[in-house]
Formats: C-alpha cells, structure tokens, sequence
C-alpha cells in the first residue's frame, strides 16, 4: 500500500506536472557537465572526470527512464524514485568535489528542493530533503573517517595569493549566481504559467457552465410556456362539459370531467412550481397592498377545490380588520396555495386543515395548521430542498414531484418572509409565516404607494 501523498502523484493533473521535472533535469545536468568542463580546463577542479563520465551520465540514463515511465504510465514511482537518487548523488558529488562543507555550491541542494517542490507535493519534498540530508552527512562521515579526501573550497585557488578579489572570481562567482539564478526564475516562470493555463481552462469550463445554465433556464421557460397552453385548454373544455354545454352527460361522465380537470390542475401546479423554481430569483417583484384575509379566503376555496369529495375540514381564522402589506400578491399566493395542497394531501380524512391570519409586529403573520401524518424529526432540514420527499420510494401513498417546498423556500427568500417548521409525527404540522410589513426592494421599485 503506497503512502497517499505518492499515490496522488499518478493522477493525471500531477503527471503532466512531474513531466516537466525531465527537461529540468536535463537543463541541470548539462549546465553542470558544461561547468565542469570548464573548470577542469583550467585545472580548477580536481576528479571532474568523475562528475562527466560517470554520475552525470547515471543522471541522464534515470532521467530518460523517467521520461520513458511518464510517456507511457508505466513505473513512474519507481523510476522517479531513481531519478531522485540520481539528483541527490550527483549534488552531493558536486559540493564534494568543489570543497565538501566548504563549498560555495551547497545552495544548489536549495534550488534543486524549490523545484521539486514546485512540480510535486509536500510529501515527496520532504523526503527529498531527507535523502538531501543523508546524503550530505554520509560525505562528512566519510570524510571525517578518511575514507574520502578532502578538496580545497573551488576557487580557493583563484584567490590564493591575491589579496582580496580577483577578475577571475568576479567573474566565476557572478556565473555561478546567475546559473542558480536562471534555473529558479525558469522553474517559477514554468509555474506561474502552468497555473495561468489551467486558471485559463477554468474559466473557460465556468463560461460553458453558465452558457448551459442559461440554455437550460431558457429550455424550461420555453417547455413550460408550451404546456401551459394545452393544459388550460383541457381544463376549459372538461369544465364546459361537466356544465353540460355540449350536450347533457350523466353523473359518471361528470365525475370523470372533474378527474380530467383535477388532473389537469395538478399538472399545472407543477409546471408553474417548475417555472417558479427556475426563474423566481430573476423574477421582478410586483409590489402593492394586499389584503391577507382576501388572499386567505382564496387559498381556502382552492384547497376546498383540491380536497374534492374526501371528507376534510378546512377552515381560516381571520380577524376582523383587514390585514395589509406591501408584498407581490401572484408570489405570496402560490407560497400558500404550496402550503395548503400539501396540508390537504397528507392530511387524512375527518382531520382538519386551518389557514391563520393575524396582525404581527412589524407585519403579519399566517399560519397553515394541519393534523395529518406529520414530518419526522431527521427530515425537517431536507424538505425544503428541491425534489425531496420524506417517502420518496416508488410505491409512496401520495403523489407530488418533490418541488412544492423549495418553491416556497425561494419565493419566501425573495418575499423577506420567515418561515419556520413545527411537526409532530401522526399529530401534524404547522408552518408559520412571518411576513414583513414591506417586502424588501419595494422602495427601490416604488410600489406600494
Ligand atoms: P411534494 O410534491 O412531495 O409535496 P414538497 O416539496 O411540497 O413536495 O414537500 C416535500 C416533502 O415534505 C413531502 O414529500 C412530504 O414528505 C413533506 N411534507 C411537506 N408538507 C407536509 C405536511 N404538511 N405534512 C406532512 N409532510 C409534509
């Protein structure tokens, strides 16, 4: 079993990160034989045959084999892990050569890490530095027991017998800080530009996102718009039948009339609840004084209309004043007409339904009060999300899509209305609006004067 921060390495964003560790290498490497040639020209470093025959050839073969790995996905752990070795080897080969504790070239342990930092993750940095670490105490161990000899600091050589600093120095220590130099401010810039692509990509993904909401918006408006014609037409003409205008039908024709039409309502419901839900955030707000208790007594006839024949009471508890706000009227009447379908759905019969008005402070309250199955405690914090259902299995008693109560979620946001959930299961449930005096916004839209 692979620690996980290795197993991240092999997912597809990190590889082609990793991949870019192959020309760093390579970079590394030359820069390093191109040195060395150099400086064993001018006898400046001793055994530099060591370093260009030797490791940095080991270095090039691990770094081809790593090439190979991620080009193929195959043995990329293994092989970055020999490539890694090979790294650490050759730099600890390097300071040893140029003056082992003393050597001006110890940062490039430093500029080796920042690199693998940047195109790996935490975990494969810090092992990095370990084997660094172990690697550069095992010189000093081998050093300190004689097993190695020691080399005089580079350049020490240069500056022997000068007092003070030379042209030569000048100039070898300035390549060295510009070689260090360049090989960070290429591996940033190679970041910086990896991170640029994908944040590029990113939002190219966000802008096809929102393009494919929008068509979607624009795919449910059209089919909803599209529905809504026909199923006002059915209504229409099942009314007309049942009164009878084409002609005398009798009491089973009738009664199948009013199934068509109740079936035709529902389906309206839920096309106006699927549009509601969909547009109701961008919707404008038709603000103006409206009567509570109109408004109730509306909400009442239709739910009467929704019971049909079961044997329900509904009843509304309005005081005697009118009680007005400013609200959008259409809004606040399909939050309603939601709350009382469903208190009328999971109501049983000889149970009853009760709609409240009632004056509050800084606007009104209404409450809709039923004795039915009730909700259970683990499901009142999802029933409000869309397509939620406390039963939602195939052979569930009553019927509905799931949307009724998220639709009252999003309008009673947009309406600055507070609702709040009391259930008691097999007793019923209560929700309780708070509505406020003036629904927010209806200043900047100069209604309600
Ligand atoms: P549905 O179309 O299923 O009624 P809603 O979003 O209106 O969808 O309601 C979500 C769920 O919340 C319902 O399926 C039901 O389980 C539960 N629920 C809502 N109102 C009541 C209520 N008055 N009594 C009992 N359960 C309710």
């Amino acid at each position: 079993m692979q620690p996980a921060f290795l197993r991240e390495l092999l997912e597809e964003h990190n590889l082609r990160k990793m991949a870019w560790g192959v020309p760093s290498g390579y970079l590394v490497t030359v820069t390093l034989v191109i040195f060395a040639v150099f400086f064993d020209r001018y006898g400046l470093l001793p055994n530099a045959d060591v370093l260009i025959f030797y490791l940095a050839p080991f270095k090039l073969l691990s770094n081809t084999m790593m090439w190979w790995a991620i080009r193929n996905r195959r043995f990329v752990l293994e092989l970055a892990g020999l490539n890694q070795l090979a790294d650490v080897i050759l730099l600890t080969a390097v300071i040893y050569f140029t003056g082992g504790p003393a050597s001006p070239l110890t940062s490039l342990y430093f500029v080796v890490l920042a690199i693998i930092a940047t195109l790996t993750n935490a975990g494969v940095t810090i092992t990095n530095a370990c084997l660094m670490v172990a690697g550069y105490a095992i010189m000093l161990i081998l050093i300190s027991a004689g097993v190695l000899e020691v080399h005089p600091p580079f350049l020490q050589t240069i500056y022997e017998g000068n007092s003070g600093i030379s042209w030569e120095l000048v100039v070898l220590d300035t390549m060295k800080v510009l070689t260090l130099m360049a090989i960070m401010v290429a591996a940033m810039s190679t970041v910086l530009n990896m991170l640029r692509n994908r944040e590029k990509e990113l939002e190219e993904k966000n802008r096809e996102l929102r393009k494919a909401d929008r068509l979607k918006s624009q795919f449910i408006a059209n089919v909803t718009h599209e529905l809504r014609t026909p199923i006002h037409g059915v209504m229409g003409l099942s009314e007309m039948l049942a009164e009878d205008i084409y002609g005398e039908s009798n009491a089973a024709q009738k009664k199948a009339f009013e199934n068509i039409n109740r079936s035709a309502q529902n389906l309206l419901s839920l096309v106006d609840d699927l549009l509601a839900l969909e547009q109701s955030s961008s919707w404008r707000l038709d603000l103006a004084e409206t009567d509570l208790n109109e408004l109730a007594r509306e909400a009442k006839s239709a739910a009467q209309w929704m019971r049909g024949t079961r044997q329900l009471q509904i009843e509304v508890d309005l005081p005697d004043q009118a009680v007005i706000v400013v609200t959008d009227r259409k809004c606040l009447s399909h939050i309603l007409s939601n709350l009382m379908a469903n208190a009328v759905k999971f109501t049983p019969e000889q149970k009853s339904v009760t709609l409240r008005v009632a004056s509050a402070p800084g606007g009104a309250r209404i409450v809709v009060h039923d004795e039915g199955i009730g909700i259970p405690p683990e499901a009142r914090q999802q029933i409000f999300d869309a397509f939620y259902q406390v039963d939602g299995s195939a052979s569930r008693r009553f019927g509905g899509a799931g949307l009724g109560l998220s639709v009252v979620a999003s309008l009673t946001d947009r309406l600055g209305i507070e609702i709040e959930v009391e259930s008691s299961e097999g007793f019923g449930t209560r929700f309780e609006l708070l509505i406020p005096e003036r629904a927010p916004g209806v200043d900047d839209q100069g209604a309600g004067s």
